[in-house]
């Protein structure tokens, strides 16, 4: 193990609340739905240049798909790799829909998504209307036949996990959704959250 580096941090976002941290190159970050059927909205800036950040629209485009899957890369808005998946275990991951704002009848502004980034995202200065539209890491949505666009309930499981790899140093926030995913989990309220572990180097690896 001599010589080598090794970084560990475990962060826990309660439901309705959200975290941000920095990361470096090459890190790693693992985003555990606990109980399962939690959904955690994912955004993520170059740390250099905060008006660069992870871009749905734009990792559609990069991919020709509607879902992630490992080894694929998540793009910003100028269309360069920020991220590349390195392990999934949960079926579904959502990249249409936008973070909960409090309006339209959701949870109140204080537990939005929205409102939860702006309040986790403010020792970097990054304002409300620079927050990007978030990969929904465990969201399940589908299209009907006809175009409709449905969001279901997460069918992620208690211990599912996302890992993603950061290919530049990243301001990244996680929001644990308080918005009711669905008409099927009405009643099934979940507490604990999302589990990230942030980690850069290897434990195992030997020099
Ligand atoms: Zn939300």
């Amino acid at each position: 193990m001599k010589g080598l580096f090794f970084y560990r941090k475990e962060i826990l976002v309660p439901k309705g609340y959200a975290r941000a941290f920095e990361i470096e190159k090459g890190s790693r970050i693992t985003i555990i739905d606990v109980d399962g059927g939690q959904v955690g909205a994912f955004v993520a800036f170059y740390r250099d240049r905060l008006s660069e950040s992870l871009s749905p629209a734009h990792t559609r485009l990069a991919l020709s798909s509607v879902t992630i899957r490992v080894k694929d890369r998540l793009w910003s808005n100028l269309l360069r790799p920020l991220l590349e998946v390195t392990e999934n275990t949960a079926p579904t991951h959502d990249l249409l829909m936008p973070a909960c704002d409090g309006l339209g009848g959701g949870p109140s502004a204080h537990h939005s998504c929205i409102g939860n980034f702006e309040g986790a995202l403010a020792p970097w200065e990054i304002p409300r209307n620079q927050i990007p539209e978030p990969l929904n890491v465990f969201g399940n949505t589908r299209f009907e036949a006809d175009g409709t666009l449905v969001r279901l309930p997460p069918a992620s499981r208690p211990g599912d996990r996302l890992t993603l790899t950061a290919l530049l140093p990243l301001v990244c926030a996680i929001s644990a959704c308080s918005r009711a995913p669905g008409a099927g989990s009405a009643g099934k309220e979940k507490i604990s959250g999302i589990a990230v572990i942030v980690s850069q180097g290897s434990a195992e690896r030997h020099a």
